[in-house]
């Protein structure tokens, strides 16, 4: 057993856990966080994931987040101290439509981001195919692009947060899981793996594995399983510069700096297996043929799973639950692409209380009980 001792605890060392830490301990204000994963390094959706930020959105709050994220993502070799870099490529995200409807949609989210300094602009489709010519152009309607969105590696910035973290002094332990909770007074009993630990506030960043250990203590927190799958070619020379979302085929496709194109496929399934199933390329390939028929003859080289969250209205949970000092930051997806402003929001709550901040406001846990649903019309298509 081991005798561990801290004032905050944080359950997950992904992305939003890592974040949060990071920005809690740089307040430097004398907390002692703790943080568990019970598996190892960027073993949960933040290794796993298909890399990829943009501000394109067609809500204020989901424009504002991402903004402020990539703003970080920007200067975060300076701000974490990690001289290599978070291999940041800024080579914009095309979002495609298909149809009428989609395109109207897109005119109307590019309006929205032109409020918030947003620089992108919708296309034509001749203009979409110009810029990535493999595309296909049967049904394409249009587009729109925006340069400053891309992709960075999930590896380099959990690294470079974990590092930053234990500089600063925050335990980060693996191979550890947080079994319960239990309110003791005014303070919370862990069980860890190897012994309990007590503690003033938590904060739970297990994403869609929450409901583990708050439901026991009657906390409603409404989030799924999304399991997701990914395919990866061999190298392939340069096509797709920016990053594609159709929303239609609901892919996004990310052709890395080796040449290797990441397709993400979404497919209606259920379970928390990270495991890709047998016949997930005979689902995908008429989906990515279609869409980029210029890349049909790129063997394909492997393909892996991952498991992220969603909740009733695709949009992250963040925020105190209605036990005072027990907090939770559920990703709903995306959660590569936010977790910078989500650890800054979510240490100013934590640490000081605030629950100003109009995002956490707006995204807070007790919402569906309250018959609230934020709608994002550019959500969850890729
Ligand atoms: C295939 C795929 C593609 C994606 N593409 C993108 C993308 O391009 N851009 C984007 O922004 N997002 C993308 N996402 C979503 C993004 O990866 C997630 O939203 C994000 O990683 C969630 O971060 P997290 O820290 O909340 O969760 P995770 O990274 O899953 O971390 C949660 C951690 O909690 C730990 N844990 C769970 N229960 C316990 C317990 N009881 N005790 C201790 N530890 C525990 C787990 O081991 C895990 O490490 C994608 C996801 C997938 C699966």
């Amino acid at each position: 057993m081991t005798n561990r001792t801290a004032d905050i605890l944080i359950v997950g060392a992904g992305a939003f856990g890592l974040s949060c830490a990071w920005w809690m301990a740089k307040r430097r204000d004398g907390s002692r966080i703790l943080v568990v994963d019970e598996g190892e390094f960027a073993g949960g959706a933040s290794g796993r994931n298909g890399a990829g930020f943009r501000m394109q959105w067609g809500l204020e709050l989901n424009i504002r987040l991402c903004q402020e994220s990539i703003k970080f993502f920007e200067s975060a070799a300076r701000e974490l101290d990690y001289p290599p870099g978070i291999a940041l490529k800024q080579d914009g995200y095309l979002v495609l439509a298909h149809s009428e409807k989609a395109l109207k949609t897109l005119e109307a989210a590019v309006r929205t981001q032109h409020r918030f300094g947003v620089p992108s602009e919708v296309l034509d489709a001749k203009e979409c195919i110009k810029l990535v010519p493999p595309l296909g152009r049967e049904r394409l309607r249009g587009g729109s692009f925006c340069a400053l969105d891309g992709s960075a590696s999930p590896f380099l910035w959990l690294d470079a947060l974990l590092r930053a973290c234990r500089r600063q002094g925050v335990d980060v332990v693996y191979g550890i899981r947080a079994r319960s909770i239990e309110p003791v007074e005014t303070r919370y009993r862990v069980q860890l793996d190897d012994g309990p630990v007590d503690v003033a506030k938590i904060l739970i960043c297990t994403d869609w594995a929450a409901p583990e250990l708050l439901a026991p203590l009657g906390i409603d927190v409404r989030t799924e399983p999304l399991p997701k799958e990914i395919l990866v070619t061999s190298p392939a020379p340069p096509a797709v510069k920016p990053i594609l979302v159709s929303l239609e085929h609901k892919i996004a496709v990310n052709q890395v700096d080796r040449g290797s194109v990441i397709f993400t496929v979404s497919r209606a399934r259920s379970g928390t297996t990270t495991r890709s199933t047998g016949d997930f390329l005979s689902f995908a390939a008429p989906k990515i043929v279609d869409l980029v028929p210029g890349l049909a003859h790129v063997p394909v080289l492997r393909a892996w799973g991952g498991v992220s969250s969603v909740t009733p209205d695709m949009q992250p949970i963040i925020g105190e639950t209605e036990r005072e000092g027990l907090f939770v930051a559920v990703s709903s997806y995306r959660g590569f692409m936010t977790s910078p402003a989500v650890g800054r929001i979510m240490a100013a709550m934590v640490l000081d209380g605030d629950t100003n901040d109009p995002i956490a406001s707006a995204l807070h846990p007790r919402r569906f009980a309250a018959g609230e649903m934020i709608i994002e019309p550019l959500l969850n298509q890729e």
